[in-house]
């Protein structure tokens, strides 16, 4: 995780806050290490502080779906919550009080009205992309496997992330990026061609690729300022 915070510049003493969004391992592990390390209040709704194995008051702030946390002066975040497996996942919409938003929105099957809603008016949003659907099908995961995955319980496809772009795009929409790439069951260049197949025409801002790896970008589209991407994440 230090290694991540480095790649874009963060001092792990500088974090004041941990917000898990679910209790699955890739979101939630070291989180409550980290927090004691770098005393930064760790975040979670009580679904996901009690699967962590964590105290609700004394180990994490808990809060509800739709309960806005106010983080400092100018950041508070929304939880909106998202199926997902067995899992109580929110999406996250950051705000700074003067009216810009930006949205980190993963591991869902589906979005939700109440999703929509909140994408809407957003200026960056980081979305998964997890899965192109040609290759999930081909690929040798057993049935049972690819059915959760597709499910509403499941990721996102190439598609229903493009299909949620084409919906909430607008002028002052100034960055994309799309994450949580499935390294077997998807490539960059599917979920970009599919996202641009649907908004190319209209986005006029920045689209990128986040890597499974790390904070690590490929910036497929708008030669712009990549540094400003990487600050609003
Ligand atoms: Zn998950
Ligand atoms: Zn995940």
């Amino acid at each position: 995780m230090e290694h991540r915070l480095a790649l874009v510049g963060v001092e792990p003493s500088s974090i004041d806050a941990i917000v898990v969004t679910h209790h699955h391992g890739d979101h939630s592990k070291s989180a409550s290490k980290a927090s004691k390390k770098w005393n930064a209040r760790l975040y979670s709704n009580l679904e996901t502080c009690i699967r962590m194995g964590l105290e609700p008051i004394s180990e994490v702030r808990t809060f509800e779906g739709l309960e806005r946390l106010h983080i400092s002066e100018n950041l508070s975040l929304l939880p909106v919550s998202v199926p997902h497996d067995d899992a109580d996942n929110v999406a996250i919409i950051a705000s700074n009080g003067e009216g810009k938003r930006a949205a980190i929105v993963t591991d869902l099957g589906e979005p939700t009205i109440e999703l929509m809603k909140h994408l809407s008016g957003c200026e960056h949003i980081s979305i998964e992309a997890n899965y192109d659907l040609n290759r999930l099908i081909s690929s040798p995961y057993p049935p049972s496997l690819k059915k959760r995955i597709t499910g509403r319980g499941g990721h996102l496809s190439n598609v229903q992330a493009a299909d949620i772009l084409a919906e909430v795009l607008h002028p002052n929409l100034k960055s994309i990026v799309l994450c949580h790439l499935s390294e077997k069951n998807n490539a960059p260049h599917l979920a970009e061609s599919e996202v641009l197949h649907q908004i190319g025409d209209n986005f006029q801002g920045v689209l990128s690729i986040s890597r499974q790896e790390g904070p690590d970008f490929s910036n497929l589209l708008g030669q712009s300022d990549l540094e400003q991407i990487k600050s609003t994440i």
